[in-house]
């Protein structure tokens, strides 16, 4: 089977709140970005994909009945997709692809489920499966656990392939249901800025383990399966978990429940302020429960408060990444401005701000 070019786009993602509730069968509110990355895929009928992206050098070939561990490096991630399409029963296609991204990489934004959720619907463009959104975030899902390593949960996959424009997500990762609701800070003359802090999440594999290991485990001595059977009973419950970090741990994952819920309120009735609040509470329950935020990622979030920000929060899996601020618009560059000269006098690397708003989710290009 030789094709035309098909060509399929997925964009990253940034959550509003809710972070490491994805792995408890929790709640997460994430907004996908404009940002995307594009897979331009010929179909050619062989048994192999031949890669390319324009962030690499050289062209990686991978036979389409791959195995875990045959293929290391960022092409793990599409041959993960294969792998995953595979053992879902799915079938896949050999051609060429060649990967575009405006998605910064290793930013927390999540570039790689926007490279995973882009391949995947290119294949299936390809084959004219037809996958339902749902089933496509689990299949990259699997790829990045199992094929690639990362035991990620399921938020950025959903969040690149619902995504839509002026649209949060509330997701209830118990049935992984989708649900829009409105998001536009603009109407209310309000800003939602991302601060990439420049530092990547480099190292944090092993810290996302040790957090995830540790909710498995207050959730064992409470004699649950997931932190989520508890959530209704306020942090009290908590009491029972034996070892105090690992009772921590799970109470920052039931207070962002909450949060994520109070958010919701918020933005439904345009009240920035108090999401802006919602923001820095957050951020303090990942820097003081979760231990998840360092002291430059601190620095940004402080400081944008300290500029006029109604209140900031690290976004993403931790160690590093970026700061999204809620704002009166009218304070935005000075906000941005404050926070570029106060880390930089820190020694920290220049950070970058933009002005960011809810973008559509994956789907084919032209
Ligand atoms: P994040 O998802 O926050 O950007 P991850 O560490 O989860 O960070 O994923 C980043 C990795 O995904 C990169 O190191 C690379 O291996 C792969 N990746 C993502 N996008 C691309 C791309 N456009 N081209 C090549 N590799 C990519
Ligand atoms: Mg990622």
């Amino acid at each position: 089977m030789t094709g035309a070019a098909i060509r399929y786009a997925a964009p990253g993602r940034v959550n509003l709140i809710g972070e490491h509730t994805d792995y408890n069968h929790g709640f997460a509110l994430p907004i996908a970005l404009p940002q995307r990355t594009t897979v331009t895929f010929t179909p050619d009928g062989t048994a192999a994909v031949t890669v390319r992206s324009d962030h690499e050098t050289g062209a990686i070939r991978i036979p389409l009945d791959t195995q875990p561990g045959a293929t290391g490096g960022w092409a793990a991630y599409v041959a993960g997709v294969l792998w995953s399409l595979r053992v879902a029963g799915r079938r896949s296609v050999g051609g060429t692809m060649y990967i575009t991204s405006e998605v910064q990489i290793g930013s927390g934004l999540s570039s790689s489920a926007a490279l995973e959720c882009a391949v995947l619907g290119a294949v299936t463009a390809a084959t004219g499966d037809r996958v339902d959104r749902t089933e496509q975030a689990r299949i990259a899902q699997r790829a990045e656990n199992d094929y690639v390593g990362a035991p990620t949960g399921l938020m950025d996959q959903l969040a690149s392939l619902f995504g839509q424009d002026g649209h949060a997500l509330l997701i209830d990762f118990q049935d992984a249901a989708v649900t829009p609701v409105g998001f536009d800070p603009a109407s209310a003359d309000a800003a939602l800025l991302l601060i990439d802090s420049r530092a990547p999440h480099a190292h944090a594999g092993g810290e996302y383990a040790a957090r995830r290991a540790s909710c498995e485990r207050a959730a064992h001595d409470l004699g649950v399966a997931s932190l989520r059977e508890v959530q209704d009973r306020g942090v009290e419950v908590l009491s029972a978990v034996v070892d105090p970090v690992d009772r921590r741990r799970a109470r920052h994952i039931l207070t962002d429940n909450r949060r994520v819920f109070a958010v919701v309120d918020a933005v439904t009735a345009e009240d920035y302020s108090t999401v802006g609040r919602l923001f820095s509470e957050s951020h303090a329950s990942m820097r003081d429960d979760f231990e998840i935020t360092t002291p430059h990622i601190d620095l940004v979030a402080d400081t944008a408060v300290a500029a006029g920000a109604y209140g900031a929060r690290m976004t993403g899996g931790g160690f590093g990444g970026c700061v999204i601020a809620v704002a009166p618009i009218d304070r935005a560059d000075a906000i941005a401005e404050r926070v570029h000269r106060t880390v930089v006098d820190a020694g920290f690397a220049a950070p970058t701000c933009s002005r960011i708003h809810a973008g559509s989710g994956a789907g084919p290009v032209g």
